[in-house]
């Protein structure tokens, strides 16, 4: 039974390999985007394995939450609703968030990104990524929030976090669930 157990848990390693990647950067790092992590060494980096071991449990952990993720996107289904709808949706929160946080919205862009939900550009043009129009509303609302947050702070530190917790106080649940429904709409 044990045994068992392991062979289950190494496939589920083997699934989850990570991308390796070269680079002109001075210092080897981990970065964990959605859905994907990512070994971005220096060019000629010549010792990866030992970078690896030596950040064995930071990956793990990720890997330990993408596996969760995967379990938890099971149980998700898409929502679905017209691509007006969409629009229609995506423009009244971008109006309401707008006014609260005192930020400029120039244009709106929708197009299907790879990598994110959406950004935030210093000119102040909102990109949507398509893949939105069969989540939640909640979860539409709080990718809108946390990027029009960007505008006050740039960067995920404290005080981002901060920010964002004032009006999602369960900013972590939406965060990991929406690492669920990366899951199921890239399927
Ligand atoms: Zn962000």
């Amino acid at each position: 039974m044990a045994r068992k157990s392991k062979k289950t848990e190494n496939r589920e390693q083997d699934f989850l390999k990570f991308v390796t990647k070269y680079r002109d950067i001075r210092f080897p790092r981990l970065e964990f985007k959605t859905g994907e992590l990512e070994a971005i060494l220096p060019n000629g980096y010549n010792d990866p394995g030992r970078f690896i071991q030596k950040h064995r449990e930071w990956i793990q952990g990720k890997q330990k939450f993408i596996i969760d993720c995967l379990k938890a996107a099971k149980k998700l289904a898409a929502v679905r609703r017209s691509r007006d709808e969409f629009v229609t949706l995506v423009g009244s929160i971008i109006t309401h968030f707008t006014q609260e946080l005192s930020v400029k919205v120039n244009s709106i862009y929708y197009r299907k990104m790879r990598t994110k939900w959406a950004s935030f550009s210093a000119r102040g043009n909102v990109t949507i990524n398509t893949l939105m129009r069969n989540l939640p509303n909640k979860q539409i609302e709080y990718i809108i929030y946390h990027e029009l947050t960007h505008v006050t702070e740039r960067h995920h530190n404290d005080r981002f976090w901060k920010l964002v917790s004032r009006r999602f106080a369960d900013y972590e649940r939406i965060e990991a669930s929406l690492f669920s429904y990366w899951f199921l709409l890239n399927k």
